[in-house]
């Protein structure tokens, strides 16, 4: 069953349960704290006398006098005044002795009902009888306060009167039902959106944002909602990502495996059949092989750190270490690889030890991880300068070249996994080696920054702190 069904089958019956829980506990707190006496009351009682009266067959005046001290002990709150019909008294049980004339009785009556409520005069209630062919009056009276305090009164002589009730009384009552119906049904819809939201929430498809500025719980789950929803989307895009850069690797890694797998293969096979032609033609093939098999032992180191890190593997040892004599090592393999390729190489490294706290390795792995790029893909520059500075917590390691530079669209993306400016398989690399860099730096709290102008300056500044 729906909600909205629900709904109205639940109002229906509390309309009816509570007009009759209304009426019910009405009367039953009336009759606990409402006492005292109502109209109908006082007609049964004067009915009551007049009856006894009225049976009596005899005129004894003595008679009519018991039967009325009799009820006015019942109901000492109550005066009973017997007249005959000259409005003479006959006997007055509060002991009164004066007659009435048409006036005065007539007096008794003004401001009649409003008496009822609580002004100060008395209510007083005529009756007639006949008793052997005489009539005689009964005044039955009492002061307002011994009537009830309250009285509802519910009367409907004709089908027509209940027009004049029947519409303000539905309303009173069914106001607040349909106030809380609509508050059910606002609540149902917001609850009916959430619901098909929810419903909607697939990784291939947009996510569907729901607007609920409210502070209530439903707005609260909406915003919960919208969150979960945008996380799932951001998530679906990493992955989606992820899947692209796995594609992207496997294609470049099977291509970036062979050109150098063939050309080995090809000088091997030369130097293995003995076709070469000098000592010299031997010494290039073996180069060669060597430069060839560098390349590849260095992807292969790539694809075994980006599974490290993936693994969350990648464990940094830091250590006190002496970063200016380390560096002083590399420059000199460079040097030593350079030679005769036609490049300047400014170097600056302090003469003194520099100490800081670092994984040698994997620094070393980042810092030769630029300077091969500078060498790679600034040739054009025939440059290649490198630095260190030693500031007062940290210290500045620069690589930089004159080449092609990098554009500035490029500066962040550069150092994304499998971001290569090259998009083509012209250049080499599985554009992973400053992904590398960056995660090595950021996991010894330290940071990378590019500054480049093309053909004038590449820079790769790295900052890490001398202490972790
Ligand atoms: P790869 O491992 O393929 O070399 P990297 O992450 O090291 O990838 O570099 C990503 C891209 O950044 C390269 O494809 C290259 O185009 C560009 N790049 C990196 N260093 C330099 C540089 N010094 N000068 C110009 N381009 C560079």
């Amino acid at each position: 069953m729906k909600n909205r069904t629900k709904l109205w089958i639940i109002m229906l019956i509390s309309i009816v349960f509570s007009l009759i829980l209304f009426i019910w506990l009405t009367t039953l707190s009336g009759n606990i704290w409402n006492k005292g006496y109502d109209l109908n009351t006082l007609n049964a009682v004067s009915q009551e006398i007049l009856d006894a009266i009225e049976q009596q067959n005899t005129d004894d005046k003595n008679e009519v006098r018991s039967i009325l001290d009799q009820a006015h002990n019942q109901h000492p709150a109550l005066r009973f005044e017997w007249l005959a019909s000259d409005g003479s008294m006959l006997y007055d049980t509060s002991g009164g002795m004066q007659g009435y004339d048409f006036k005065q009785l007539a007096d008794r009556f003004t401001n009649m009902p409003n008496n009822l409520w609580g002004a100060d005069k008395p209510i007083t209630l005529a009756y007639s009888a006949s008793k052997n062919g005489q009539t005689y009056y009964l005044l039955l009276s009492l002061s307002s306060d011994a009537m009830k305090q309250g009285q509802v009164y519910f009367f409907v002589r004709t089908f027509k009167a209940l027009y004049s009730w029947a519409l303000p009384f539905l309303l009173s009552f069914l106001v607040p039902y349909f106030l809380s119906m609509w508050f059910f049904s606002s609540v149902n819809r917001r609850i009916g959106k959430l619901n098909h939201a929810l419903n909607q929430v697939n990784i291939r498809s947009d996510v569907v944002v729901l607007e609920d500025k409210s502070k209530d719980e439903i707005g609260q789950l909406t915003r919960h909602y919208n969150s979960m929803a945008q996380r799932i989307r951001s998530q679906a895009d990493e992955i989606e990502q992820f899947e692209n850069g796995r594609r992207l690797l496997l294609s470049n890694l099977s291509h970036d495996l062979r050109t150098p797998l063939t050309m080995i293969l090809g000088y091997a096979e030369t130097i293995h059949t003995g076709l070469y032609r000098d000592e010299k033609e031997l010494q290039t093939s073996a180069k060669i092989i060597l430069q060839r098999s560098r390349y590849m032992d260095k992807l292969l180191d790539q694809l075994l750190d980006i599974a490290r890190l993936d693994a969350g593997a990648l464990e940094v040892q830091p250590v006190s270490h002496n970063l200016s004599e380390m560096m002083r090592k590399i420059v000199a393999d460079y040097m030593l690889f350079l030679d005769g390729q036609g490049f300047a190489i400014e170097v600056d490294i302090p003469d003194g030890d520099i100490q800081a706290c670092i994984d040698a390795s994997l620094i070393e792995r980042a810092i030769r991880n630029l300077m091969d790029n500078a060498i790679r893909y600034g040739k054009d520059g025939h440059f290649l300068g490198i630095k260190l500075v030693e500031g007062d917590d940290d210290v500045c390691i620069s690589v930089k070249d004159r080449g092609r530079g990098i554009a500035p669209e490029d500066h962040e993306l550069i150092f994304e996994r499998f971001y290569r400016v090259d998009k083509g398989r012209n250049g080499e690399g599985l554009g992973i080696g400053l992904s590398i860099v960056k995660e090595i730096v950021e996991s010894h709290q330290g940071r990378i920054q590019l500054m480049s102008i093309p053909y004038a300056e590449t820079l790769f500044l790295v900052r890490l702190p001398k202490n972790q």
